[in-house]
């Protein structure tokens, strides 16, 4: 069994026992869908229908024509109940078409996506990277003219704690991931596939070589925090950098999801659009499990639907726990990004601390950082609001993995205060 690794990282107790042998099975359709019009990185889209409208599973209901974008379709056939905004997972308020399903719904039937090409058929789809990251997919396909991407990446990682949804799909699904991954080498002319997985799912490492037949390598990788990241996979792989600045295409690669992938195989062989994803919903709920859920089921409907809380909350986490955001309120809707709900007990998160944590120099934080950065550093800098100081040390290039603040023994907000740096910089112009 052939492994790679990255510089750096860390390796948090797992906490998959409890879904990772559950088999993936539809939330029913809920009684209400708030359908956000920004489910992706890039531009976001018009709403295109109006209040008692009656729209199709798969219509396009929101677009824009930005080249960083990607449309929105109603998961539902049903009726619009209004135009609006809501707030995201993130905390955001964006524009949200409001959707009462009908009574009877038939979810292997929708409008399918427009005749085109494989980019024209991802970008109509609404694909965008199911990892988190939601990176519009149509865009990765189409690296600038003159790059030679030669290798497809597919991160099946899953590296973030109590998540497996990735894990499920790639056992129960396969065949589809191996599709998506054939279909996009095949789309940018490349001659090499690589499939990183964790060597703690086994079943998926197995199910994916059974698939994959001559030519596509399945490669079990160490378990250690953010093996999924997309540099560290690019060097877990071809052992090259991505240079500062560049996108993964300057390193001669594509990197994608295991789920965009599958998804993807899907928009091109059967011409479906993005409406629903599997969502990992665990911790203190009665009946944790890997759930398929339309976008825009209410963070609330879907807890209810795993049996409610099963105890004290502490904290709701849209996403793993390394980088998802606490949820200020459950009524906040699934979107394409939503891999995770968790659900901690008051005695499973740290209780908040209350002003400046002193940095002790014990070096964790840069030991731990998978970007070599110096993290307290710029967090000091950060702290003082002193952005050309904090911009010396390279924040553009915090992958916001969270490895920091998970290592500081003094609880200091590292990403928190990387992330403002971050902001800081990128105003000022500088490029990821
Ligand atoms: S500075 Fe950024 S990349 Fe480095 S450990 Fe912290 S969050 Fe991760
Ligand atoms: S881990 Fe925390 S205490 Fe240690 S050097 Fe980094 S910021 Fe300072």
């Amino acid at each position: 069994m052939s492994k790679a690794a990255f510089r750096g990282g860390v390796h948090p107790p797992e906490h998959k026992e409890a879904t990772a042998a559950l088999p993936i099975e539809w939330m029913p359709v809920p009684a209400r869908l708030v359908v956000p019009m920004s489910q992706h990185l890039g531009a976001p889209c018009a709403p295109l229908v109006a209040a008692g409208d009656r729209v199709r599973r798969g219509q396009v209901i929101g677009s824009v024509d930005a080249m960083v974008s990607a449309p929105i379709h109603s998961p539902v056939d049903g009726e619009v109940t209004s135009v609006g905004t809501c707030l995201t997972a993130g905390g955001m308020r964006v524009p949200c078409v409001n959707i009462t399903p009908d009574a009877e719904q038939d979810l292997a039937s929708f409008e399918p996506v427009p005749d085109g090409d494989v980019r024209a058929t991802v970008r109509g789809a609404g694909i965008v990277g199911l990892g988190g990251a939601t990176f519009p997919s149509a865009v990765k396909l189409s690296p600038p003219k003159g790059v030679d991407v030669g290798t497809v990446i597919l991160n099946g990682c899953e590296c973030e704690p109590y998540l497996t949804c990735d894990h499920r799909l790639m056992v129960e699904s396969a065949d589809r991931v191996i599709a998506g991954a054939k279909i996009m080498a095949e789309t940018i002319g490349a001659k090499r596939v690589v499939i990183g997985v964790e060597e703690n799912k086994p079943d998926a490492i197995a199910a994916l070589r059974a698939a994959a037949g001559e030519g596509i390598e399945v490669r079990s990788l160490v378990t250690r925090y953010p093996q999924g990241a997309e540099k560290q996979l690019i060097w877990a792989f071809l052992k090259t950098e991505v240079p500062h600045g560049k996108l993964p295409a300057a390193a001669g690669a594509l990197v994608h999801n295991v789920a965009t992938a599958a998804a993807i195989a899907d928009a091109v062989e059967l011409r479906k659009p993005l409406t629903e994803r599997v969502v990992t919903v665990t911790g203190r709920v009665a009946r944790p499990g890997n759930y398929r859920v339309l976008l825009g089921t209410l963070v609330s409907d879907l807890i209810e639907h795993a049996g409610g809380f099963s105890g004290d909350v502490g904290r709701v986490v849209a996403g793993g726990p390394m980088t998802g955001p606490a949820l200020a309120d459950l009524d906040v809707p699934i979107a394409k990004g939503t891999s995770g709900i968790v659900v901690f007990g008051p005695d499973e998160i740290a209780p908040l601390v209350e002003g400046d944590q002193p940095c002790i120099r014990c070096g964790r934080c840069s030991e731990g950082c998978p970007m070599f950065l110096q993290p307290y550093l710029i967090a000091t800098h950060a702290n003082r609001r002193d952005w050309t100081s904090a911009g010396l040390f390279h924040p553009v290039d915090c992958i916001e993995c969270g490895v920091c603040s998970y290592s500081c023994p003094t609880r200091r907000p590292l990403l928190q205060l990387i992330r403002l740096a971050k902001a800081a910089a990128m105003a000022k112009g500088a490029k990821l």
